[in-house]
C-alpha cells in the first residue's frame, strides 16, 4: 500500500509529494532545488 508523503521544503519554500516508497534513508532531494530535506520519522514503522 502506498501512501504520499507531503513535504516542505526549507529552502526554497515549495511543497512536493512523494511516495512513502520513494522515501529512503533520513533524507530526499527537493524537486525543485534539488536540497535535501529532512523526512520526519514515521510512527507506522516502529521496528528497531
Ligand atoms: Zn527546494
Amino acid at each position: 500500500m502506498e501512501m504520499l508523503l507531503k513535504f516542505e521544503c526549507p529552502e526554497c519554500g515549495k511543497t512536493f509529494i512523494v511516495e512513502d516508497l520513494e522515501v529512503d534513508g533520513s533524507e530526499l532531494s527537493c524537486p525543485h532545488c534539488q536540497e535535501e530535506v529532512p523526512v520526519p520519522e514515521c510512527d507506522d514503522d516502529e521496528e528497531e
